[in-house]
């Protein structure tokens, strides 16, 4: 339903549960975070909290010194699975290394379950999404990108997805087909959401991703390609907006 990320410097969960408040408008009936755990005293890896319900639950449930400059959030309105808060995402794989929250419908995801529970994977949630964490997490590829690119090429449907991984802490992997997803882009901070709604507090300056195209964000730096990995050229334009 809703998605926003960022990559920057400022504390996160705070920035990020703002933007999913302005989002809520849109309606949703369970909302969740993921972030970089970078924080003092924080040996990194990845955190999340999830609840069912508003953003005012999950805001309750987010632990003490959650704190990180990078972080994904959304709030899902359910298609597979009831609304609870093993189905909220983000998704994880086994490992809790990669984290996705996704927006619109995996068509094949329950011949794609099967596979991967005959393979010995154990699913958390009853969730079309689920698959693209496990299925990102088992990659082997050697960068972010070309794991969620070889994930994507199995994965019938629609989606907005923004993705993190422990091991690649310097980035948010996003794409698109066929439900939005709009880049934010800042000084020293780059934003991702479904809706301009939640960017345009921080950033007028916008790129709507295609179908079909993925992007790479990091605090000082963005680039946008094909699913296929060719680069496309994406020049930012302003949002004109009443506040
Ligand atoms: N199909 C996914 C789910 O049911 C995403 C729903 C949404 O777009 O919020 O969890």
């Amino acid at each position: 339903c809703g998605i926003v990320g960022y990559i920057g410097k400022r504390d996160v969960a705070p920035l990020l549960l703002e933007g999913l408040q302005r989002l809520e408008y849109r309606g949703y009936d369970s909302a969740g975070i993921a972030i970089h755990a970078n924080g003092p005293g924080r040996a990194g890896g990845l955190r999340t909290a999830k609840a069912k319900g508003r953003v005012r639950e999950l805001e309750e449930r987010v632990p003490a010194r959650f704190n990180g400059t990078t972080g994904i959030a959304h709030t899902r309105w359910a298609t597979h699975g009831a609304p609870s808060d093993e189905n909220a995402h983000p998704h994880q794989d086994a490992e809790g290394r990669v984290a996705v929250v996704h927006n619109g419908i995996i068509d094949n995801a329950s011949e794609l379950r099967a596979r991967l529970t005959a393979e010995g994977v154990v699913f958390t949630s009853e969730t079309d999404t689920e698959v693209l964490a496990h299925l990102i997490g088992r990659s082997t590829a050697g960068s972010l990108e070309e794991r969620v690119r070889e994930a994507l090429r199995l994965v019938e449907g629609t989606y907005g997805i923004a993705v993190l991984h422990a091991d690649f802490t310097d980035r948010i992997v996003v794409a698109r087909n066929g439900s939005p997803v709009v880049l934010g882009i800042g000084e020293h901070e780059m934003f991702v959401a479904s809706d301009v709604a939640a960017l345009v507090s921080h950033t007028r300056q916008v790129i709507t991703l295609d179908d079909g195209e993925m992007a790479t964000l990091k605090a000082d730096d963005y680039r946008t390609y094909t699913t296929e990995g060719s680069r496309t050229t994406a020049s930012p334009t302003t949002v004109e907006w009443e506040a």
